[in-house]
């Protein structure tokens, strides 16, 4: 749990400082998925920054290198999660079950 008044006004102000209200993130860095509210503030020389708590993961910052699972919560921070608009070819593995089902449609 975040104690939100032990912290520095800098992770107040941080553009990537995470929710209030806690949701389930996944850090793109070190693949892990926990709760927003355990994302770290690490103070450094000019400030600071969120980070994410798992190991000496460099992931930083919520909606930057950690975002929402749920695409409807990401959505409430103007998060477009996983929106990977580039044309990577990589994209595949994100889509490959999808044409399961459709042969039910009229
Ligand atoms: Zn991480």
């Amino acid at each position: 749990m975040i104690r939100w008044l032990d912290l520095p006004k800098e992770a107040m102000e941080d553009v990537f400082k995470p929710p209030k209200e806690p949701c389930q993130v996944e850090c793109i860095h070190c693949g892990n998925v926990y709760s927003s509210s355990e994302i770290v503030w690490v103070e450094s020389g000019d400030g600071g920054f969120w980070r994410c708590p798992i190991g000496d993961c460099g992931g930083a910052g919520f909606g930057f290198d950690i975002y929402p699972i749920d695409p409807a919560e990401a959505a409430k921070y103007g998060i477009h999660s996983f929106s990977f608009d580039e044309d990577d070819e990589d994209d595949e593995e994100y889509h490959e079950d999808y044409d399961d089902q459709e042969d039910e449609a009229p």
